[in-house]
């Protein structure tokens, strides 16, 4: 199953991302992830997005889409991915048409969590993410259960750069200009389900296995 999870920063993509992959054994491709791991490893073109990262900027859709080919293309995606984070703007989405069509691969899902703004800004600033596993906590909604260690994985939380007020704020204003019109695209293209992302996480799992129905 090809999908994509798409939602407002703070929706809580990640976090059913994360699950729907070990339910369906299909990789979970975070745009996100990816930059963190290369900003962590100083590589070069971490050190680029760092620029646009930090500030709450999108990276330039040359390299957003370049690091997802290279992904996309990878051997365990043939039986399907989890797009988290991409795409963004409505050049990656006709750039990801092309390049799936080129891998003769089919979209069959894109999976809009739709949450209140107000909880948006609640969850972002309250966010502790895992060093190693990109699984996100919340302190309040969904703490780890030992405080400051991962439950997946046992190693160190933090909290992101990018998950500061001033920051959420451009990466919100951001998502309404550059990424929310993705929605009618989708729309128009026949494939867009939607579910209703205020409800608690298991719930929320529960709506999209209910939209995604029988099919693997
Ligand atoms: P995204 O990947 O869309 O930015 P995350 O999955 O990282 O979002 O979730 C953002 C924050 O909200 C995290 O702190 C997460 O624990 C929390 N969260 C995720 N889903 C829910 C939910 N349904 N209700 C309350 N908090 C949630
Ligand atoms: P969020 O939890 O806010 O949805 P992500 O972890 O998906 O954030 O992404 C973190 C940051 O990485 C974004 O604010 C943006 O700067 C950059 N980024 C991630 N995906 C993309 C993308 N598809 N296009 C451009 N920039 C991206
Ligand atoms: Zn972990």
């Amino acid at each position: 199953m090809n999908l994509i999870l798409f939602g407002a920063p703070g929706a809580g993509k990640g976090t059913q991302a994360l699950e729907l992959a070990k339910s369906y054994q299909i990789p979970h491709i975070s745009t996100g992830d990816m930059f963190r791991q290369a900003m962590a490893k100083h590589t070069p073109m971490g050190e680029e997005a760092a620029k646009y990262i930090n500030k709450g900027h999108l990276v330039p859709d040359d390299v957003t889409i370049g690091i997802v080919k290279e992904r996309l293309s990878n051997s365990d995606c043939q039986n399907g991915f989890i797009l988290d984070g991409f795409p963004r703007t409505i050049f990656q989405a006709e750039s990801l048409e092309i390049l799936l069509q080129e891998l003769n691969k089919k979209l069959d899902y894109v999976i809009q969590i739709d949450v209140a703004q107000d909880a948006l800004i609640q969850r972002l600033t309250g966010r502790r993410m895992c060093k190693r596993c990109g699984a996100s906590y919340h302190i309040i909604h969904r703490p780890s259960k030992v405080e400051g260690i991962c439950d997946e994985c046992g190693s160190e939380l933090y909290i992101r750069k990018d998950d500061n007020l001033e920051s959420v704020q451009v990466r919100l204003e951001t998502y309404l200009l550059q990424t929310k019109p993705l929605i009618e695209y989708y729309q128009k293209k026949g494939c867009l389900v939607t579910v209703d992302g205020n409800q608690d996480i298991k719930k929320v799992f529960a709506d999209i296995q209910c939209k995604l129905g029988d099919k693997k």
